[in-house]
């Protein structure tokens, strides 16, 4: 097997077991490898620090499998990886009213770069670095396996592809072709999933628990969902009986779909409203209309891909927050929402404490929100941590 050897000083983050070793830190490799080969890491005076892929065109050169220097990469490693993944969600299906959900959640599960998401009879499969590319056939045996799944359905179609060499790549890889949507149960609340044309996967897994929160203060209430992708929060909004709902998305594909959403709920669509606009210049026009809301849900698309982002990213997480805010009758709530893990919580809070300010108003959080418990990170992958929260009262 080939080797690369770290930098003097450059190993302390795969000493706590961090799996990403940056080309930068590399001083040497031995051997051929190609991308996706297994290479061993090892310090400059031989001693062994861990077993990863490696990747030649990423910025991450080595993504680490494993730290434990008698555990091979094989077909029982996935099969172990996977198997213990999918084993640490039963708990969450106790109950049988829950039939999507994440089954791998990439690094935090061992398994950099595979996300494997469930819709029902259905596996959806993101392929996102060299390593797992190189395991696939392997990955997608042992899954079917391990799962009984009508079908398993490739989504590699994601921009981070490019950084990994790798080009996108959309279809089925065993068993039947996914049907156009996906009836799932969350709970309470039904939703069609399209799994071929959807974001990510097709649907906002993570924003479970969140939507089941905005339920809790949607009563008899005037609700705006920006930013509404297929109206996951409006359904539990008007499901726990808010007296209007406004559903905001630019994409004119994501609100008919909302909209099947509330008919399968069997919601009342009188009091549902959807507006195809750009949120930004949505809720200039409600405040020049002066129309209130009394809860806001703010849910925009990751603003940065980039650390040069950041800043520009900044203001426009500021800009919505600012506007929302001055929405609200006193005593409303916004659920304020970053999905950018480049966004550091203090700073996203910073901000949202910054647009209260310029509007005036005495704001609380009254609860910081993340994503849900099949999206877990890993203590050792704080960057898995990426959705943030603040659940604030304004008065
Ligand atoms: N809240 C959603 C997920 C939001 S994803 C849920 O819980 O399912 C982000 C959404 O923002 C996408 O549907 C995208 O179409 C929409 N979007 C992106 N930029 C926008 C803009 N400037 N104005 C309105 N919608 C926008």
């Amino acid at each position: 097997m080939a080797f690369v050897i770290i930098k003097p000083k450059r190993d302390k983050s795969l000493k706590r077991k961090h799996p990403w070793i940056f080309s930068g830190a590399l001083a040497k490799k031995k051997g051929h490898a190609a991308a996706g080969d297994t290479v061993d890491v090892v310090d400059t005076r031989g001693s062994w620090l861990g077993r990863g892929a490696y990747s030649p065109t990423s910025q991450i050169a080595v993504r680490i499998w494993t730290f434990d220097p008698n555990e091979p990469v094989d077909r029982a490693f996935f099969r172990h990886r996977l198997k213990r993944a999918i084993a640490n969600r039963h708990d969450l299906k106790k109950g049988g009213r829950l039939n999507a959900l994440r089954l791998v959640n990439a690094e935090s599960d061992g398994l950099p770069g595979l996300i494997i998401d469930q819709y029902d009879r259905f596996l959806v499969c993101q392929f996102l670095t060299v390593g797992v590319h190189a395991w696939k056939p392997v990955i997608v045996e042992e899954l079917q396996d391990l799962i009984i799944a009508d079908g398993i359905f490739e989504r590699s179609d994601s921009p981070v592809l490019g950084k990994e060499g790798l080009t996108h790549s959309v279809g089925p890889l065993a068993g039947k072709a996914p049907p156009d949507r996906i009836a799932i149960q969350e709970g309470d609340f039904r939703y069609l999933v399209d799994v071929r044309n959807g974001h990510k996967t097709g649907f906002y897994l993570d924003q479970r628990d969140n939507r089941r929160q905005v339920g809790h203060y949607a009563s008899d209430r005037d609700v705006l969902n920006c930013f509404c992708y297929t109206g996951g929060f409006g359904v539990a909004a008007m499901a726990a009986g808010a007296r209007t709902v406004t559903n905001v998305d630019i994409s004119a594909g994501a609100l008919d779909l909302a909209r099947e959403n509330m008919a399968l709920n069997d919601l009342d669509s009188e009091r549902v409203t959807y507006l195809q606009a750009d949120v930004f210049k949505q809720l200039r026009s409600f405040r020049d209309a002066a129309r209130q809301f009394d809860v806001i849900v703010l849910d925009p698309p990751k603003f940065a891909d980039s650390r040069q982002q950041l800043e520009r990213a900044s203001r426009g997480y500021k800009d919505i927050n600012l506007l929302a805010i001055k929405l609200l009758r006193s005593g409303g709530y916004v659920f304020t929402f970053s999905c950018s893990g480049l966004m550091e919580p203090s700073l996203f809070q910073k901000i949202v404490s910054d647009a209260a300010l310029d509007a005036g108003r005495d704001t609380q959080i009254i609860q910081r929100m993340s994503q849900a418990a099949d999206h877990p990170t890993s203590l050792n992958f704080p960057e898995g941590h990426y959705l943030k929260g603040l659940l604030c009262r304004v008065w």
